[in-house]
């Protein structure tokens, strides 16, 4: 049998990660959370201290604005120092993000990292780094890897790719429920505002935009189950899989 690569690119809070998960597990594929490599980059720069935040107020508008310092040259060469890799969790059943043997999975998914993360994925040098990285994972097929650029950069010849989108008010809502399970007290406004800020951030960066790939094909999930989703990428896998 084939060995295809799944590219799932789409916007933040659209449910690519459990979509991803899921149909990894049932092909017996591999699965990528790129976002999680993102993530766990700006827990590095927070921890070692290699990101600052300050407000200013916009002179024109009379609104506080968050200025983001980075020392770009310290946090690459400890990037590059540092192990970035996934463990398979066998009891969960999917492979969870480590740094230099740490399992850092609960810290990577605050609001904190979240509100600082798309100020990281913005650095070339960081992008050019773990896009290598995401294609050594990818020699051997196999793989279901979700992100903003799998289909565009990182696999470009992907056999199969779909964007996924959903209304922003949906995403936030699903996102606000997620944080309130876990206990992060987080209001909705603050919550819609982040997805908000990086859909912005996302689609206008110079470096790798999260933009739909030519050949990708899209999935409005806002009035989709969860199972029907996958039905529907599974179906289109096998498809993709048996004409090969
Ligand atoms: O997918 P997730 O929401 O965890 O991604 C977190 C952030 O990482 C995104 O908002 C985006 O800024 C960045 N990212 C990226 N390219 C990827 C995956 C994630 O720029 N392939």
């Amino acid at each position: 049998m084939h060995k295809i690569i799944i590219a799932i690119d789409g916007f933040s809070s659209t449910g690519k990660s459990s979509t991803a998960k899921t149909i990894a597990k049932k092909l017996g594929y591999v699965y990528i959370d790129t976002g999680a490599m993102y993530r766990a980059t700006t827990y590095l720069a927070v921890k070692e201290g290699y990101i600052a935040v300050t407000g200013l107020e916009n002179e024109k508008t009379k609104q506080f604005e968050n200025i983001v310092h980075i020392d770009k040259e310290k946090l690459i060469k400890k990037l590059k120092n540092s192990d970035l890799s996934f463990k398979y969790n066998s009891e969960l059943g999917f492979s969870e993000m480590y740094l230099n043997g740490k399992n850092i999975e609960q810290e990577i998914r605050s609001i904190e990292i979240a509100n600082l993360v798309s100020e990281i994925a913005k650095i070339p040098e960081i992008r050019i780094y773990l896009v290598d990285l995401q294609r050594k994972m990818g020699e051997e097929k196999g793989i279901v890897m979700d992100g903003r650029d799998i289909g565009t950069i990182v696999f470009p010849n992907a056999e199969l790719k779909i964007f996924m989108t959903a209304s922003e008010q949906i995403r936030a809502e699903r996102r606000f429920r997620e944080l309130q399970e876990k206990g992060e007290n987080v209001s909705f406004e603050e919550v819609l505002k982040n997805v908000q800020q990086r859909d912005f951030l996302d689609t206008t960066r110079k470096e790798s935009p999260l933009i739909k790939a030519d050949d990708a094909i899209e999935i409005d999930n806002s009035h989709l189950t969860f199972e029907e989703q996958v039905n529907k990428i599974l179906l289109l896998a096998e498809e993709k899989i048996n004409s090969l």
